[in-house]
């Protein structure tokens, strides 16, 4: 298992042994919402192609709770 599956295998709730369950957050000027994402539901976790709600929400909790800890 590479580095970056790892951390998401311990931090993104999408992650379902090794598979992704592809609910992402969106938030509007309406509020924050969340929907299923077709291209990442039931597929294997790309987090090593790449995840765009890795990089801007998985990796921000984490190094924000992190930092708060502190
Ligand atoms: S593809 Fe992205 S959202 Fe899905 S489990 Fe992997 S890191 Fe999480």
């Amino acid at each position: 298992m590479t580095k970056l599956m790892n951390i998401a295998r311990k931090h993104c709730a999408n992650f379902d042994v090794g598979k992704c369950m592809g609910c992402v957050f969106i938030r509007t000027d309406k509020g924050l919402f969340f929907k299923l994402e077709k291209k990442l539901t039931g597929r294997s976790c790309s987090v090593d192609k790449g995840c765009d709600y890795f990089e801007t929400v998985v990796m921000p909790g984490i190094i924000n709770n992190n930092t708060t800890r502190r």
